[in-house]
């Protein structure tokens, strides 16, 4: 039976993954519809590394994944290795976004996070791409007779392929409340329970009063675990608002913490990762201790609390590379930057990111369970997965004819109307395999029959 599908593929969810799905989606003439729950698109990519937005990070291929760590990495590597960071900002320059690398961090050259919008929706509103927002979806279901009907409560729409863009479970005001996680559960497919990923702490004494903030650039925090084994050491900054730490080096060490299932843990403080404890000892002289830690870059706010930290016993130089942090509690997951858990792995081809057990259902970005450190980890991901994933999409509906979509887009050149041409229009159900002529000629194949609607009366 041949059904009339509405579109050829929904896109749920315009964030990150989303908005670049329908970004490659026109890219490769595929026909979609983009649904999204919030009134306007891409509220988190907006938030993105303070509003500068940090898209990717520099690297190759082995450094990206070391950092993302497994079991991210294995599933990623084909996303990364065909969407690399190279890839992304030769794909943003072509779209008229230029990217420069600030100590490996990828940003819009404008370091505006509203441009990186701008890009997609300029896309997306050149290509006429059907676009809702206030339109939550509600429910997903498999047609008898292959496809999908997406139901939320304005449209109801079917459509051969839909791919699943709805984010994680953190900051839930942009949008991502968990309903992708909802709808693969629905469907019967496995989904890890979500945790904060890189997330901050509170600790047991308030290091400064409330209202005050401090922040100290470059620290080392020490993972272990219940049986003091070390479990992962992370570096970055600092920022200490009362007895709340957050800041790259707490955040990444939360990650860790998470991705590890540690319910016991302990976290050592370095304030001092790029000096040894005798150089550490010279450099703070015999003085008063609060005066010499001001001179070594300590912010003055935080100054007096290490101070009077020391324990008595301990020479001051040894403490402060190794203070013990009392962390009562873990932020919650709503405060997190990215959420640890999702649809799992095992469910989704890391080929083309589709469900294995659910043909033509797709997923890209965070509802998945994957999650990176800080550093443009995370967005990258989204990207990468969308890019990946749509243009496997593409390469389902023209039935599989090659070169591979992706490997077209990340060459950065356009399809080319002979490949555009020979991606055949999507006609509802999958179609019978028509063996081609071979030609008079013999050493090529002959060009397919032209669709129907682009045939010339025969006279
Ligand atoms: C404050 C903050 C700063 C960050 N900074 C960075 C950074 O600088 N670099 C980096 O790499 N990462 C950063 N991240 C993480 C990054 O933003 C996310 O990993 C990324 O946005 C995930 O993209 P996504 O498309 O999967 O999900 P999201 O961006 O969360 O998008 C999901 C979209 O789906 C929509 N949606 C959800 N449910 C439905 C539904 N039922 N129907 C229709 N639509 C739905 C939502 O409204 C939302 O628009 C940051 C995160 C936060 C919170």
């Amino acid at each position: 039976m041949n059904m009339d599908f509405n579109t050829d593929l929904i896109i749920v969810g315009a964030g990150a993954a989303g908005l670049m799905a329908a970004a490659t989606a026109a890219e490769v003439s595929l026909r979609c519809v983009v649904l999204e729950r919030r009134h306007r698109p891409g509220l988190k990519l907006l938030m993105c590394g303070n509003n500068r937005c940090n898209i990717s990070h520099s690297g190759t291929l082995e450094e990206l994944l070391d950092a993302y760590g497994e079991p991210t990495a294995s599933f990623l590597k084909t996303a990364l290795s065909k969407v690399s960071p190279d890839a992304l900002r030769t794909l943003f320059s072509r779209w008229g976004l230029l990217t420069i690398i600030n100590r490996d961090r990828i940003y819009p050259a404008s370091e505006d996070a509203d441009d990186v919008l701008h890009c997609f929706t300029d896309i997306i509103r050149n290509s006429e791409i059907p676009f809702m927002t206030n339109c939550p979806v509600d429910s997903i279901a498999t047609l008898p007779e292959g496809g999908f009907l997406i139901k939320s409560p304005k449209v109801t729409l079917t459509a051969r392929y839909v791919l699943l863009a709805t984010g994680g479970f953190s900051y839930p005001k942009t949008g991502s409340v968990g309903d992708g996680q909802r709808f693969a559960k629905e469907l019967g497919l496995d989904v890890t329970d979500p945790r904060p990923g890189l997330a901050g702490v509170t600790i047991a004494n308030p290091w400064l009063n409330p209202g005050e903030k401090a922040d100290i650039p470059q620290v080392e925090i020490t993972v272990f675990d219940g049986e003091r084994r070390r479990v992962a050491v992370t570096r970055g900054n600092l920022l200490v608002e009362s007895d709340c730490l957050r800041g790259t080096a707490v955040f990444d060490a939360v990650r860790q913490i998470s991705r590890n299932n540690l319910k016991d843990f302990s976290l050592v403080l370095d304030l001092f990762p790029g000096t040894s404890v005798q150089n550490l000892k010279m450099k703070l002289g015999h003085g008063m201790l609060a005066n010499a830690l001001a001179k070594q870059d300590i912010p003055p706010a935080l100054c007096g609390v290490f101070a009077s930290t020391v324990p008595k016993d301990a020479p001051a130089e040894q403490y402060l590379k190794q203070i013990p942090l009392d962390v009562t509690e873990i932020r919650p997951l709503k405060e997190a930057i990215v959420t640890v858990g999702g649809v799992a792995l095992h469910e989704i081809d890391s080929q083309t990111m589709e469900c294995k057990r659910i043909p033509g259902l797709f997923f890209a970005g965070e509802l998945m369970d994957i999650d990176g450190p800080t550093g443009g980890f995370n967005l990258h991901a989204a990207f990468a997965t969308a890019c990946l994933a749509t243009c496997a999409i593409a390469d389902k509906r023209g039935n599989g004819h090659y070169p591979r979509t992706i490997d077209i887009i990340t060459q950065n050149r356009h399809l080319t109307q002979e490949e555009l041409r020979r991606r055949k229009p999507f006609q509802g159900m999958p179609q019978k395999h028509t063996p081609r002529k071979r030609s008079d000629r013999g050493d090529r194949w002959d060009k397919p029959e032209p669709p129907s609607w682009n045939r010339r009366p025969k006279k």
